[in-house]
């Protein structure tokens, strides 16, 4: 599943090429998971702006709207010059002056959908709920603290659902804990300001470092190929069950929370 870094790196791949083109035509192939929300064709004659990131939704801003954009499960992006005829799992294209991007997603759990306004009910109801940026200015030590105290679930779940951080996937989840030494089993009300400031400096910088290390590939995807699988950093404890510690040597404990996978040391992280 693209997780914020790889989205990021898409982003990074072709926001800069499309600015300023202006749309030709679009195409919509099999529904998606939420539909489009206007006819393809209003969209020709519309120009992109700019190409931004809330969460893990990219936001192509024309001079009339916007989309918004989600690989959900399978999703990868591709912009060129020209693309081949579209094949049964290239669901979206748009053709426009300086290029074709195009959606293929074979599980189709991504969408496009067109909203009026970033203030619009369509738009509103995908990023309403968004915690703030972790990569941001507004996500502050302090700040982070406060909204743990209010939570009694387990801080991984926490993580993950999103709504005070965006974007902490179960990998980047468990190799932060990892970094700030906590156990993802305690739970979020019960972390001290000093553990929620290291958590929040370790969220950033697991973050940081795979939107790194996807950009190092960028120019390898010249023609914007978004199919980035994960930038494979070195894991901590992340799939590492059994396997020992690379700090301690203990051996990684793998774990269920919420359905998900979580793998921590039980010496390292208390
Ligand atoms: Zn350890």
């Amino acid at each position: 599943m693209p997780e914020l870094p790889e989205v990021e790196v898409t982003r990074l791949s072709f926001a800069d090429r499309i600015a300023g083109a202006r749309i030709v035509s679009a195409r919509s192939g099999k529904p998606l998971r939420w539909a489009l929300g206007c006819d393809p064709a209003q969209l020709a004659g519309r120009t992109v702006r700019a190409v931004r990131r809330r969460g893990k939704y990219l936001l192509v801003d024309l001079d009339e709207g916007l989309l918004l954009l989600h690989l959900g499960m399978s999703g990868s992006l591709s912009f060129a010059d020209t693309l081949p005829a579209p094949g049964p799992h290239d669901h979206f294209d748009l053709a426009t002056s300086l290029g074709v991007l195009r959606l293929n997603d074979p599980r189709r759990f991504g969408a496009v959908v067109y909203a009026r306004s970033e203030a619009a009910p369509e738009a509103v109801k995908l990023l309403g709920r968004l915690g703030v940026e972790p990569l941001g200015e507004d996500f502050d030590p302090a700040v982070f603290h406060a909204a743990l105290q209010a939570r009694n679930a387990p801080i991984k779940q926490v993580l993950l659902a999103g709504d005070i951080v965006v974007g902490v996937g179960n990998i980047y989840a468990s190799e932060a804990l990892f970094l700030a030494g906590i156990r993802p089993t305690t739970r979020a009300s019960r972390i001290s300001l000093a553990r929620a400031t290291r958590l929040h400096a370790a969220v950033r910088d697991v973050l940081a470092r795979a939107v790194e290390k996807g950009g190092s590939t960028l120019r390898d995807f010249s023609n914007a190929q978004g199919e980035s699988g994960y930038f494979q950093l070195e894991a901590h404890v992340y799939d590492r069950a059994g396997l020992p510690c690379r700090v301690c040597e203990a051996p990684v404990r793998r774990i269920v929370q919420g359905q998900r996978a979580t793998y921590y040391c039980v010496r390292c992280q208390r």
